[in-house]
């Protein structure tokens, strides 16, 4: 079955789970929760639920906590919200150069080109963006976003985002790619994507042969478990590297997935000898209904310690955080932190007047 087929048969109903999947009482009090909430029209929104058959195979079916399992199956909690949590964390909009451009630091830009992923993970921080209908780049929306890219010539790349640009056909990317060339026939494009993870059928040989066409681009993945790591899409990541295409990898500390160092240390081990350079792991943003995936920052910070021991430095990440309200990425090995009650305070530099809180 080639990849668009797959797509069309993401599960999406509680009903198409397989028989022998065992939905757990909590996975089921959402689906009875948000059910309500549709014939109230309460005006509460959650995200829905949506995954590729490929990622519910590699999951335990009657283990709630498997960490495969977690990353997307819901949980009630979501529906809840946490002081600070907000439905824009990194505070995109007031970057927002043009309707699907981010501007947010001086060199580097970040394209939506869709909303749409093959699979909904449960701690998304843009989950507002995933609620609406599956929207893609327009003409216009993309030819206002090349001439943007055109006329900043400090912009050294562009990272295509969402959503996940690998939903979109070849045709379709190659059209976005084509078009921000020609604005810029030298920019870096680095794209952002989960599908080696979760639907590794996407990477074809007509696939490579656009990011060949277009070097140089960057595909940046998204592994959070070793168990993500199968022999399937370990061919593809050696595919993709044998094309010359430089893979790096973005994790999500997650509470009771993979907040455990001899867990992280053995997907980076495994990512290393793949030739996947580990690149950041982030501290879970403050989107709403997200806070039962969040690690405490001190606890983050004593994991990576224990990485640091040991891990070389090709295989260790930095440990980033979005600071709330727009404060940008920083490497939380380099912020000062403070605990007061129950809040963290982290400045950007020791003495620093600046105070970015984040909840403990
Ligand atoms: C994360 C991010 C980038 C890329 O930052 P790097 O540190 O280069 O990976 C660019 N723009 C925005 C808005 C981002 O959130
Ligand atoms: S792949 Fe990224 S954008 Fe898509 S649902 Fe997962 S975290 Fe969100």
């Amino acid at each position: 079955m080639n990849w668009e087929e797959q797509l069309r048969r993401n599960i999406r109903r509680l009903e198409d789970l397989p028989k022998e999947f065992v939905v757990s009482k909590e996975e089921l009090e959402f689906f009875r929760r948000i059910k309500n909430m549709e014939t109230s029209r309460s005006g509460v929104s959650y995200m829905p639920f949506s995954v590729t058959e490929y990622f519910l195979s590699l999951s335990d079916y009657t283990d709630p906590n498997c960490p495969i399992r977690r990353q997307f199956m819901p949980d009630p909690r979501e529906l809840e919200e946490s002081p600070m949590e907000s439905d824009d964390p990194l505070y995109e909009e007031r970057y927002r150069v043009s309707p699907r451009l981010i501007h947010r630091y001086r060199n580097r830009v970040l394209l939506l080109v869709t909303n749409f992923c093959p699979l909904n993970c449960r701690y998304c921080f843009r989950r507002y963006y995933k609620e609406m209908e599956p929207d893609v780049i327009s003409k216009k929306e993309l030819e206002l976003a090349s001439r943007y890219i055109g006329e900043h010539r400090e912009v050294k790349e562009v990272l295509l985002s969402g959503g996940d640009p690998l939903s979109l056909s070849d045709s379709k990317l190659e059209s976005i790619i084509t078009r921000l060339r020609e604005s810029r026939d030298e920019i870096v494009i680095r794209i952002g994507s989960r599908v080696l993870s979760v639907l590794p059928d996407r990477i074809t040989d007509s696939l490579i042969e656009v990011f060949k066409r277009h070097k140089p681009i960057w595909f940046v993945a998204h592994f959070n478990h070793p168990k993500e790591l199968s022999p399937r899409v370990l061919d593809k990541v050696e595919l993709l590297v044998d094309s010359g295409i430089p893979i790096l990898n973005q994790s999500v500390l997650l509470r009771g997935i993979n907040d455990d160092p001899q867990v992280l240390a053995e997907l980076f081990e495994i990512l290393v000898r793949n030739r996947v350079k580990p690149y950041y792991i982030f501290q879970c943003d403050l989107a709403r209904g997200t806070s039962h995936f969040r690690v405490p920052i001190e606890r983050g910070l004593t994991i990576m310690e224990r990485l640091r021991e040991v891990l070389s430095g090709v295989g260790m990440p930095d440990y980033a955080l979005d600071l709330p309200g727009g404060g940008g990425k920083v490497s939380l090995f380099a912020v000062d932190i403070e605990r007061r009650g129950d809040n963290y305070i982290i400045k950007k530099r020791e003495g620093s007047r600046e105070e970015y809180v984040y909840p403990v």
